[in-house]
């Protein structure tokens, strides 16, 4: 066969992007489809814009405290549309810097939609690419459910939040996965009076179940409305939505954002071509995207049970590996420890929240953090637990003072 490329890549999210980059680097001619936005998701809809208005709000969040820490700050307010630009301007620079990376390092983008057409073959613009290897990385889109389909005016997908032109007075979020969980904190910190459905025992159902609780006793402490084990039946749109669910009761809202997951569009597979990041609904995280990506390019393998997931915002809740609802009684050791116990924490004003260690024969198997830093501090425990370095062990480490890390070298002592 006459090969034109050694790598064709549908898709420029996290896992095409860094399969190209990776491949470059190993000296593989490449060529990347991206029909819409190089970067994905992640960078336009998703990770990245998220986070850059969580830190406004947050940061607004923070100064209503003001007083309480000796700062005085008069009449402050939120402005959404500088909010928003702040938030174009960040995406924008990190798109045209990917592009840059992408076409310094000699990756062929192409701005077009492409087709799998056979295991070498990808069609786009009516042209053939043919390569030695393809990859498919073409991600997910936010999925609804009959009775609540986006009207996207006032019932929301992740992607409309992203470009409100006024905060509402209130509104319904359905489903309290971390996107859910996110944008609950957003408004609620910007003074959006908040209503938050999921259809599980508890919040955030994927994490550890103190996790859970924690998060729940958060939210009350914000006064966040919540209703647990209940279904959304349907919604009527209106100036005042109407979000009935099944045990009869109605939540009204000015607006509803449906935070319920994430499609795939359906497709045929074909053996030979690798499929990787959200399109195999698997784990649907951009790190989990890009790890595969690498994997494939330059076979250094990871552990899927050890992926970290993180929720932003105040504080920050991260975790990897077993949860205690896991793990058999009595099979596993379990120490943990109230942030409020650090000196840290109380310098910084951010007393909430914990670190928990579960272990089995010694060996780390989870850990599920609540805290400031929570994402760096996950982290620190999982390059231990992935190296297989013992709780004892870990114990020899310095660990700085003052320090969240402090919280971990506490914890080890616990098992
Ligand atoms: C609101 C939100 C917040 C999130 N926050 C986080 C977070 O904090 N941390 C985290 O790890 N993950 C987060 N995620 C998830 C993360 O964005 C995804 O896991 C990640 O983007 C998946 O990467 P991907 O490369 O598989 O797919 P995508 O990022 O979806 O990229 C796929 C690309 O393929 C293109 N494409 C599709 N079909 C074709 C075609 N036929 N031809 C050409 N191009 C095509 C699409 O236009 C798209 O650009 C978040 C997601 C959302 C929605």
């Amino acid at each position: 066969m006459n090969y034109q490329y050694d790598l064709c890549i549908v898709g420029g999210g996290p896992a095409g992007y860094t399969a190209a980059l990776h491949a470059r680097r190993k000296g593989l001619s490449v060529v990347l489809f991206e029909k819409s936005e190089i970067g994905g998701v992640c960078l336009n809809r998703g990770c990245i814009p998220t986070k850059a208005i969580m830190h406004s709000a947050e940061f607004f969040d923070e100064i209503k405290s003001a007083a309480s820490i000796g700062v005085c700050i008069k009449d402050a307010e939120v402005n959404l549309s500088a909010v928003i630009e702040r938030k174009n301007q960040i995406v924008e620079k990190l798109r045209k810097g990917l592009a840059l990376s992408l076409k310094n390092s000699g990756v062929l983008v192409i701005n077009a939609e492409a087709k799998l057409k056979d295991k070498n073959t990808v069609v786009s613009n009516n042209e053939e690419f043919v390569g030695k290897k393809i990859i498919i990385a073409t991600g997910s889109e936010p999925r609804t459910f009959k009775g609540m389909e986006f009207d996207h005016k006032n019932i929301l997908s992740s992607d409309d939040v992203l470009n409100m032109t006024e905060l509402p007075r209130s509104i319904a979020i359905v489903g309290s996965g971390a996107i859910g969980i996110e944008w609950a904190r957003i408004f609620a910190a910007f003074g959006v009076e908040v209503s938050i459905i999921e259809l599980a025992e508890n919040l955030l159902p994927v994490a550890d179940i103190e996790v859970s609780k924690r998060i729940e006793r958060i939210f009350k402490s914000k006064k966040i409305n919540i209703y647990k084990s209940v279904g959304v039946e349907n919604i009527q749109s209106g100036d005042i939505c109407k979000v009935n669910l099944n045990n009869g009761e109605t939540v009204e809202a000015e607006k509803v954002l449906v935070a319920v997951g994430r499609k795939v569009l359906n497709y045929d597979k074909i053996d030979g071509v690798e499929y990787i990041g959200d399109i195999c609904a698997e784990i649907q995280l951009a790190h989990y995207a890009s790890k595969q990506a690498i994997e494939i390019v330059d076979g250094i393998k990871f552990d899927k049970t050890l992926v970290p997931s993180v929720v932003y915002g105040n504080p920050e809740i991260a975790w990897f590996g077993k949860r205690e609802q896991d793990l058999e009684e009595g099979s596993y050791k379990k120490s943990n420890m109230l942030i409020s116990a650090l000196g840290k924490s109380h310098c910084d004003n951010s007393t909430e929240g914990f670190i928990k260690i579960l272990s089995q024969d010694d060996k780390i198997v989870g850990a599920h953090v609540v805290s400031k830093e929570a994402s760096a501090l996950i982290q620190e425990i999982l390059i231990a637990a992935q190296n297989g370095i013992s709780a004892e062990k870990l114990k020899e480490v310095c660990f700085a003072h003052p320090t969240y890390s402090e919280g971990i070298f506490e914890v080890l002592f616990g098992l």
